[in-house]
């Protein structure tokens, strides 16, 4: 048999036998055989099909296989496969023209990575180097990737087996109307007192000593709370007033996932540093990026910036995100997003949630939706513990089986369950999905007390 005629058997038998496979224990682990995708499905090799309410890890923005994706890979491929950073390349200088002209305001310089950490490194060198200061201000309930810095400034429970507290990373609370870590009772009073928390810790801190602040603007996996109307103006305020660069990290919400080609539009806010990855390319080849303003770009104007990837750039990443974006722009993708999460994703799930009292709230826009469990509505107490073991734990794992039985693939991050389909999810899928979650939160709601 070649290489590429091999059986489920055999298949599974190398991943076990080589594959390391991140964030998990490898003996207690057995990985899906996958045989095939398309747009929101994938298959495996007895034909048991999944509507994937994933997107992978909420990156197949169009969905698997788009044809004018593959063809831009191929075609690239065929005409340069590769070439060094220090070039001008079409395909890299298209790309980087692209995402210029759909990011807010004057981000018009972009410095590509392989994905979304080190773009979240990258945006704190830059920042630390144009202010000349050291420490990074994150949020509680946030992930930035996992290496050095970012899982340092993750505010997670995946950030303790790697917590070196070197990073000069500090946290604070952000706004979370559900859990109110300032025990407000409206939108307003949680945005006022978010932001006053966040001026206290300025204070002692010590302003002058902070060169960014990085905050997802929907936090993803911590569980995507939209913030209250003001709060990131009031960021970006405080960012002004001291001298902090702000950084936006979109690696998750950015192309269209939110139904606006970036969250930031949602509010009218600009930062400084904007992280993007995922959707960039719908994940086709691995991409990342910074977008810069010209203010810090100008820094490196006539000094060197010093830090660098060998594959920045690449032209197959970049001939993805060329033809990921012409058809987002062309089929109106994010628009698209945008009205499937308006008139069937949330009034889905808010139907849902009548009828489910293991569902505490679903929040959400675009194609971007969480549905938090709880084990009772009043005291809004968690399905399971905010650990790292939550997500395995029995009421969430069986919650999980109980989707996948019926051929819907579910986003599963402690008590949580995220709707994160491609933004080019049709209305008929959508219903397809949440007839399976109504069938399965009949097992969280047996843990109701
Ligand atoms: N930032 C955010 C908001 C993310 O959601 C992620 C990944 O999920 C990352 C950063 C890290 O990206 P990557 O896994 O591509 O390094």
């Amino acid at each position: 048999r070649t290489r590429r005629e091999r059986t489920a058997e055999q298949i599974t038998a190398d991943d076990r036998a080589h594959v390391f496979h991140p964030w998990a224990a490898q003996d207690l682990i057995a990985p899906l055989a996958v045989a095939g995708a398309q747009g929101s499905y994938f298959w495996d090799h007895d034909a048991n099909r999944y509507l994937d309410f994933s997107s992978g890890l909420v990156f197949t923005n169009l969905g698997y296989q788009h044809p004018a994706v593959v063809a831009a890979v191929q075609e690239q491929a065929a005409r340069l496969a590769t070439f060094a950073p220090g070039f001008a390349v079409e395909a890299r200088s298209q790309a980087a023209r692209l995402i210029a002209e759909r990011t807010p305001g004057e981000l018009n310089r972009i410095l590509f990575t392989n994905g979304g950490a080190e773009a979240v490194e990258n945006a704190v060198r830059l920042a630390r180097l144009h202010t000349g200061r050291h420490k990074v201000l994150s949020a509680y309930r946030s992930y930035h990737g996992a290496t050095g810095t970012a899982i340092n400034l993750t505010g997670d429970p995946r950030r303790w087996p790697s917590d070196q507290g070197t990073a000069g990373a500090v946290r604070f609370w952000a706004p979370f109307p559900y859990r109110s870590p300032f025990h407000s009772d409206s939108a307003e009073q949680e945005c006022e007192r978010a932001l006053q928390h966040l001026d206290d810790t300025l204070a002692f801190e010590g302003p002058s000593t902070i060169a960014a602040l990085i905050l997802e603007t929907i936090p993803g996996t911590a569980g995507i709370m939209v913030p209250p109307a003001g709060y990131l103006a009031g960021v970006r305020e405080l960012c002004d007033r001291h001298g902090i660069v702000f950084i936006l990290d979109e690696v998750m919400t950015g192309f269209g996932r939110t139904g606006a080609w970036f969250a930031a539009d949602h509010f009218g806010v600009v930062p400084d540093l904007l992280t993007f990855a995922k959707g960039v390319n719908s994940g086709y080849v691995p991409l990342g990026g910074v977008a810069i303003s010209e203010e810090i770009a100008a820094t490196f104007g006539r000094r060197p910036y010093p830090g660098g990837l060998t594959y920045s750039g690449h032209p197959l990443a970049c001939a993805a995100a060329v033809a990921t974006i012409e058809v987002m722009s062309a089929q109106d993708v994010v628009g698209r997003a945008r009205r499937i999460g308006a008139e069937v994703i949330g009034p889905g799930l808010r139907a849902l949630a009548e009828r489910h009292p293991s569902v505490g709230e679903v929040r959400g826009l675009g194609a971007f939706w969480a549905v938090e469990l709880v084990r009772d509505r009043a005291s809004r107490d968690p399905l399971v513990p905010y650990n790292a073991t939550g997500t395995a734990a029995a009421p969430m794992a069986r919650f999980t089986s109980a989707c996948r039985e019926r051929g819907l693939w579910p986003f599963v991050h402690m008590n949580r369950t995220h709707v994160v389909p491609p933004c080019t999810v049709t209305e008929a899928e959508v219903k397809e999905g949440l007839a399976v979650l109504d069938e399965a939160l009949a097992v969280t709601d047996a843990y109701v007390v």
